[in-house]
């Protein structure tokens, strides 16, 4: 695949494994970003990569979330269907990601819904809003201006928009959630780690990403869909996903793969993880 046109090397900025602090080695060429992992612990990430300035366009592009599972109605209204009534395929597979995700965290949480739950990587407030109807109360935290904007203004949900780290939370979450959020953070051991100091001593974290070691990645090289290394920045396999969580004081108590499962319904290329805290750490 070959990167957008839009994008040159002054845009780019060279980074080193968040886990080890040293530079990658080159596994796929995709001018003028490379896609490397790093020699010692075999994390894959993107170097060179977009500055932050240049992310920050990305995701504050209206276009971003338009189409895929946001249909093609977001700036009215997110969760309802096209003008004729039909559902398009991928919004249906939203719908089922959000109740399988949904019964997943009640099923892993242990308790039913009530709790505080904060998403990080909030879209436009269709997961949240759900869930808000479920009985959590929630929160969210979303770095597209585009996204936020609709998720507290048409939504009325509490999102604030920036990175986690910034975001002014008060810890003790019941659950905190990250779908498709952790590939595009600029330091995912940070995100992690501003994670495990809000989420509760007894609550779970769950989250999903799409993973390296998964057929289509492995099969398809730089033909995989899901390569994008303009947001795609952090590539995980369950190892090195479990090995960023213990450093953040979180284990991975959990992998869902199968295609099959509700929450990670039709996703060849996708998983979705549980993570608890890790006790004292
Ligand atoms: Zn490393």
């Amino acid at each position: 695949m070959s990167a957008p046109a839009r994008w040159s090397t002054a845009d780019t900025e060279d980074v080193v494994c968040c886990l080890c602090g040293v530079p990658g080695t080159l596994v796929h060429d995709v001018a003028p970003f490379g896609v490397v992992r790093c020699p010692r612990c075999r994390l894959v990430f993107v170097s060179p990569r977009l500055r932050p300035e240049a992310l920050q366009r990305l995701y504050d592009d209206a276009g971003y979330f338009e189409g895929g599972v946001y249909g093609s109605g977001v700036s009215t209204d997110a969760a309802a269907p096209a003008s004729d009534g039909r559902l398009s395929p991928a919004m249906l597979l939203q719908r089922t990601w959000t109740a399988g995700r949904l019964r997943l965290i009640e099923r892993e949480h242990g308790r039913p819904p009530g709790g505080r739950l904060l998403e990080v990587g909030a879209g436009y407030g269709l997961f949240l809003d759900a869930a808000r109807t479920a009985g959590w109360t929630t929160s969210g935290v979303e770095l597209s201006r585009t996204g936020a904007a609709h998720a507290s203004g048409a939504l009325g949900l509490d999102v604030f928009c920036g990175q986690v780290e910034d975001a002014p939370l008060e810890p003790g979450f019941a659950v905190v959630c990250a779908w498709d959020t952790v590939e595009h953070v600029p330091d995912p051991l940070s995100f992690w780690r501003t994670v495990r100091s809000l989420v509760a001593d007894d609550g779970v974290v769950l989250f999903s990403t799409p993973y390296w070691s998964s057929l289509p990645a492995w099969l398809l090289g730089t033909r995989w869909w899901t390569l994008k290394p303009t947001e795609h920045i952090w590539h995980f396999t369950p190892r090195t996903h479990a090995l960023l969580l213990a450093r953040a004081g979180l284990a991975l108590t959990g992998v869902v793969r199968s295609p099959l499962a509700a929450a990670n319904a039709g996703r060849l290329d996708s998983l979705v993880g549980v993570a608890r805290p890790i006790p004292g750490a």
